[in-house]
């Protein structure tokens, strides 16, 4: 392995240039390399593909010693460390995935003071050995990677993060760097807290992609508002998210049958599979990867046209980190949520249903029910999502699909009576379709059958289309009035807290016009 490539006391600009090869710091990096070369702890909230690695990996070349980077990836960390060594940086991995061989090789490589970087698990390094051995050492810094894993509210809750709260005592003077794209005000204070770094800088950089074109449709036939986009996107490359393995295949397939170059994405998937599928979506090549959240992680294309999702995902972290791996490259991009009520009931349901512990869950509920009020918002989308993370846009975005067709609300109190006395008046026994054919005055056979035709709320609601009362059913359901059982069939029940008072009258409902789908929505421009 090469020297040490570090000159002690090299500037931070000329490190950059000589050997990462880019001709000026981007965006925040320079004042949290300045920061950080000083002794002084920082945060840095930067959104994925920022360059949150130039703001430790500069100052690591730049103090003399040892830098100590802990990340909770394995293969993250071998990508870092493969890419480090491209540039003739002396950097190196520990984890439990490394043979033998190669851990001593790294052991003897730091012991002798070989090491700019070393990057180590979490478990690894509070390990006995490796603490030791890194604490003979001199050390330049510690960089605490995807810093939210500390956090409980965070949605990557790793346990072992909250013992990097020893750091200042094991390895007294030397300054931390705490990196995450995850930066919702109350990760935040959370890792400040959890990692004692009160007196740390903040670095937060904006979290705004002007180039991405955010909108989301209530779902009205999927496959068809898929098709209506690749339509736009001939020739693209683009990920389309799926809620299940499963679907991947058949949305895939289905797509194959329609003449789209499309590739299925799950970890179920042999690894061959998965190896070519990845392959295939880097080599530049026009293909859309239908996928779970499975995939992303380090896959990095600038050139991806659109994202996806037929199912909602289940906080807005999620969402902003999928829907952010389109238009790396600056130009501008789509990105298309599809939601609907039955989902957004699976997802409660779910949650309610999981054995986190309980703090968790609230956790988990309060960015489930923050993804569900982003769906439904007539906002500027770009807007609401920003604020999600704590950021405020000055204005509206002028390009979601919420400034480009402006959608009304009404009220819709008595719209909302009317479902909710539907479901009521049918037993709470059966799902949407036969709930607005009561409202719409339709005498189907099971209609008849069970002589719903004779109930006072049969026909009440004719003057309506059935798309505008599937929204009030939808909209009911995100307001937590009514709910989903998800069985056999999807029956729908009311929510006697939420749906009382609407029914007595002693609360206005709100409804957001849904915009009939439009087939040709035009591709808008980043301003
Ligand atoms: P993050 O960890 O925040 O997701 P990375 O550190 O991986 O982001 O950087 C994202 C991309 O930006 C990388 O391809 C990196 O080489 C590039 N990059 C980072 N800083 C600069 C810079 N100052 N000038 C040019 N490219 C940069
Ligand atoms: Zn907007």
């Amino acid at each position: 392995m090469a020297e040490a490539m570090a000159i002690a006391g090299e500037a931070p600009r000329a490190v950059l240039r000589r050997v990462f090869g880019f001709p000026a710091f981007r965006g925040l990096q320079e004042e949290v390399v300045e920061h950080v070369v000083a002794g002084g702890d920082a945060l840095v909230l930067m959104p994925t593909g920022g360059g949150k690695s130039v703001c430790y990996q500069v100052p690591a070349l730049c103090r003399p010693g040892t830098a100590i980077v802990i990340s909770p990836l394995i293969a993250l960390m071998d990508d870092q460390v493969a890419a480090l060594r491209q540039l003739g940086v002396a950097a190196g991995a520990l984890h439990s995935d490394l043979d033998p061989e190669e851990q001593r090789r790294i052991g003897r490589e730091l012991d002798a003071g070989h090491l700019d970087l070393v990057y180590v698990s979490p478990e690894r390094l509070l390990s006995h050995g490796t603490m030791e051995r890194l604490q003979r050492r001199e050390i330049s810094l510690l960089a605490i990677d995807e810093a939210h894993c500390v956090s409980q509210w965070g949605h990557e809750f790793r346990p072992e993060y909250r013992e990097l709260a020893c750091l200042p005592q094991r390895f007294p003077g030397v300054p931390r760097v705490a990196l995450t794209a995850t930066a919702d005000p109350r990760t935040r204070a959370d890792i400040l807290h959890a990692l004692d770094m009160g007196d740390a800088r903040m670095f937060a950089a904006s979290f705004h992609r002007p180039n991405l074109n955010i909108a989301a449709e209530p779902k009205a036939g999927e496959t068809a508002q898929l098709l209506a986009l690749l339509k736009r996107h001939a020739g693209d490359a683009g990920i389309v998210y799926c809620g299940s393995r499963n679907k991947t295949e058949r949305i895939a397939a289905w797509l194959g049958g329609k003449g789209v170059s499309a590739v299925a994405f799950h970890a179920g998937l042999p690894a061959e599979e998965k190896r070519a599928a990845a392959a295939r979506f880097r080599s530049g090549e026009p293909v859309v990867v239908v996928a779970t959240i499975a995939f992303g992680m380090g896959i990095d294309r600038p050139d991806v046209r659109f994202v996806v999702h037929l199912d909602m995902p289940d906080s807005p972290e999620a969402y902003y980190q999928q829907i952010g791996r389109a238009g790396r490259d600056g130009d501008a991009s789509e990105t298309l949520l599809l939601y609907g009520g039955e989902d957004i009931a699976r997802a409660r349901y779910f949650l309610q249903s999981s054995a986190a512990p309980e703090a968790q869950k609230r956790a988990m509920r309060g960015r489930l029910e923050a993804m569900i009020s982003l769906t439904e918002t007539v906002e500027c989308r770009t807007r609401a999502l920003l604020a999600c993370f704590g950021e405020e846009l000055a204005g509206p975005c002028g390009h979601c699909d919420n400034c480009v067709a402006p959608v009304g609300t009404f009220d819709g109190s008595t719209e909302a009576q009317k479902v909710l006395s539907a479901v009521y008046r049918t037993g709470q026994r059966f799902g949407a379709m036969h709930v607005i054919s009561v409202l719409m005055g339709k005498a189907t056979d099971a209609i008849l059958q069970r002589s719903h035709d004779t109930l006072p709320t049969f026909g009440v609601g004719a003057d309506r289309s059935q798309g505008f009362w599937r929204g009030v059913i939808r909209q009911l359901i995100a307001k937590g009035a009514l709910n989903v059982e998800t069985g056999e069939f999807a029956t729908l029940s009311l929510i006697m807290d939420r749906a009382r008072p609407i029914l007595r009258g002693e609360e206005k409902v709100m409804l957001r016009a849904d915009a009939p789908v439009e087939k040709d929505r035009r591709r808008g421009s980043p301003d």
